[in-house]
């Protein structure tokens, strides 16, 4: 066989190879007598790209004589992979036993060094939880990777695109004894074991039970809520500020604004007025949950389930599952989320989904989708935190409210001595450190 080492052009399909293969050995012509274009995908690298496979047949003179068959497929199939720079944001966890945690972390940060992962993930003896955004190929190549482990293998991903880049500052693999926080911890649950759990709800049949019980298009209130003649309570085991840019029909506001402290049925015998669950009838009610993702539920249910509370449900996967699978049935406005996109319409779960931006009963004195300091209703349901950053409390406002507050919670705030700049839409600030260093270089020197 002879070995040809030409330039010059190679005429025929597809256009990216005309460009970048070339031949110009006089007496030699290429001949394309084939092409074939395809996708594939490999599991190191699980983003679908393209590939063109070309036969060339090498004519030398006019002889006819065809000496080389070749197949050409690395200049076409590199430019489609370089087109795929989506980024997505991946949401993860599960209760299991991770015998040495501290193990498991090192693993995973060997397998995410040199990858493009920004995000939170710990570990600890109960399990994993795990919020990290990065490009589509990196992220799904970790995702298939933790799935290649038996322990993980049925885990649930929860999988939404983000148009802005990276979703997390940083990539923090940690271990912590905690998966979640609340008061007194974890460790002492037995989260483990999914009988001291809430039972968990397909979305279908939690969508089931949101339209019993809002019958008629009415939300229901906690005392007429009935499904199949049992009676039910609805709770959003979530903050305050959660609820106000979207919720179930019929959930109460969490009158918290730390799920950390949220002490819903640990009131014991005293009636606690905002504790939905003080007065209830812990056999025979009940008990919904609802959270972002699951997680929450899953342990406030164990901490409920010590309590005495016997039916207790959860919607599996959280609402983002809920609204993936059943688009924004019974669910009014749009969903909060950690990570720098702060809350997500439903059709960013289900594109096709069209959501109801308002309830259709609005309670007087109702938070939702409402400026923190002068009520007005609002169009964008998207926090920002107070400039002060010795508040920092998580608020809505309207535009006329950012100005004349300067990005701040209240006049109090507006006059604190560590204010940061008002940002100009709706991220995230930086660390305060970059503010007063920049404060400090426009100081003229004395
Ligand atoms: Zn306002
Ligand atoms: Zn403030």
């Amino acid at each position: 066989m002879a070995t040809w080492s030409c330039a010059g052009v190679l005429v025929g399909e597809p256009p990216a190879l005309r460009r970048r293969i070339a031949f110009s050995c006089p007496p030699i012509f290429p001949i394309l007598t084939s092409f074939r274009r395809f996708k594939y995908r490999s599991r190191a690298q699980p983003t679908w790209r393209r590939r063109t496979v070309l036969s060339l047949a090498f004519a030398r003179g006019g002889d006819d004589e065809v000496a080389v068959l070749a197949s050409v497929t690395a200049a076409a199939a590199e430019e489609k992979e370089e087109e795929d720079v989506g980024f997505l944001v991946v949401n993860f966890y599960k209760f299991v036993l991770i015998e040495d945690p501290l193990v498991e972390v090192s693993k995973h940060l060997s397998f995410l060094q040199g990858l493009d992962i920004h995000g939170r993930i710990y570990l600890s003896e109960q399990g994993i939880n795990a919020q990290f955004s990065g490009p589509t190929k990196y992220a799904l190549a970790y995702v298939d990777w933790i799935k290649d482990d038996d322990r993980f293998s049925d885990i649930l991903v929860q999988i939404s695109p983000t148009t802005t880049g990276h979703a997390f500052p940083r990539l923090r693999v940690r271990y912590k004894s905690s998966l979640v926080q609340v008061e007194g911890g974890t460790s002492d649950l037995p989260l483990l074991d999914p009988n001291m759990r809430a039972t968990p709800l397909a979305p279908f049949e939690w969508r089931e039970r949101m339209q019993a019980m809002n019958k008629a298009g009415k939300p229901f209130s906690q005392e007429d809520a009935v499904f199949l003649g049992r009676k039910s309570l609805l709770l959003d085991v979530r903050n305050g500020y959660e609820w106000d840019v979207g919720h179930f029909h019929g959930a109460e506001r969490p009158n918290v604004d730390s799920f950390r402290n949220t002490s819903f049925g640990l009131s014991g015998q005293e009636e606690v007025a905002s504790d939905s669950l003080a007065q209830i009838d812990k056999e025979n009610t009940d008990i919904l949950m609802y959270c972002t993702g699951g997680i929450r539920c899953d342990v406030y249910s164990a901490i409920l389930r010590h309590k005495g509370f016997q039916n207790l449900y959860t919607l599996s996967g959280g609402v983002s599952n809920y609204l993936k699978n059943e688009g924004p049935a019974d669910w009014v406005g749009n969903l909060f989320v950690f990570d720098s996109r702060l809350s997500l319409p439903p059709s960013a779960y289900k594109p096709e989904a069209i959501a109801e931006t308002r309830p259709k009963i609005i309670f007087e004195g109702s938070t939702f989708a409402r400026c923190y300091l002068c009520g007005s209703e609002l169009l964008v349901f998207k926090h920002r935190n107070c400039a002060n950053i010795d508040c920092n409390f998580l608020f809505l406002s309207c535009k006329t409210c950012v100005d004349k507050f300067r990005g701040c919670c209240s006049s109090e705030c507006k006059d604190a001595p560590r204010l940061r700049p008002v940002l100009p839409g709706h991220q995230r600030y930086q660390k305060w450190h970059i503010y007063r260093d920049g404060v400090l270089q426009r100081e003229p020197k004395v």
